[in-house]
């Protein structure tokens, strides 16, 4: 099954509404050369509203990097989906590695996430990977059917094609050391036998599944020669926009 290349950047705590108003202004003129692969945006809370006004109608995703698991109530500082849908947003990144180990989300935290996502109408992306010290000792299978199994807990077949699952190993999130195509292919060809368990072999084939961990420019497109590389999530290599347009166009040719 052909599936449409998909490269999302995620801003993290970068960028007020000024600066990625800039960004999008710099992006939208890239947009005609990259009709063939599918882009999304996660901007801070804060530009959600100016993401989804610049670029929304151009068919950049714009997804929140977290959402609250809860619908409303006394937690403070929280956004809900259905405020992050209001706000703009189409998708939400879910158990993005730096919410599991800094702010300490667990499996079933990011299942319910992605759950209230999909109910609020939100596009989920779960972001799954290992350690360095989970590689070492060999357990990163392990640790991918953990995280994959309980990510996608209570989840309908008939709702799974609208997941996007990210495999990001932490030891290769902002550090400059990128898996070698070889590791991320071996790691996403697990994620979709995973998927294909619990969903069904069809259901798997149309889901994509990124690869985030210092991806840049040149080192992309041997990244998406894997086949079941269907694209990227990239950090720092996203808060400019040619930069991200350099990768989406490795994704064309990969
Ligand atoms: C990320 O934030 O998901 C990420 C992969 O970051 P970087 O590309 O900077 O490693």
């Amino acid at each position: 099954m052909e599936r449409t290349p998909l490269v999302a950047g995620n801003w993290k705590m970068h960028k007020t509404r000024g600066e990625a108003l800039a960004f999008c202004r710099e992006l939208a003129p890239l947009l005609s050369e990259l009709d063939e692969v599918d882009l999304a945006i996660c901007p801070p809370a804060t530009a959600l509203d100016i993401l989804a006004a610049e670029l929304g109608d151009r068919g950049v995703g714009v997804w929140a990097q977290t959402i609250s698991e809860h619908p409303h109530g006394a937690f403070t500082g929280e956004v809900s989906a259905t405020m992050a849908l209001d706000a703009g947003a189409s998708g939400a990144l879910l158990g993005h590695s730096e919410r599991r180990h800094v702010f300490g989300e667990s499996d079933g935290v990011v299942n319910a996430k992605l759950l209230a996502a999909l109910a609020a109408g939100l596009e989920p992306v779960l972001c799954v990977g290992e350690t360095e010290e989970q590689r070492d000792a060999g357990d990163t299978g392990a640790l991918l059917r953990t995280q994959v199994e309980a990510g996608l807990a209570g989840l309908d077949a008939a709702r799974a094609d609208q997941v996007t699952v990210a495999y990001e190993p932490v030891w290769a999130i902002g550090t400059g050391r990128t898996a070698t195509p070889e590791q991320a292919q071996e790691a996403h060809a697990l994620i979709r036998t995973l998927l294909a368990e619990r969903f069904g072999p069809e259901t798997a084939l149309g889901v994509r599944i990124l690869y985030g961990g210092s991806v840049k420019a040149d080192n992309a497109r041997s990244l998406f020669e894997g086949p079941d590389v269907d694209g990227a999530l990239v950090g720092g290599a996203s808060l400019e926009a040619a930069s991200l347009a350099a990768i989406a166009r490795a994704a064309l040719a990969g």
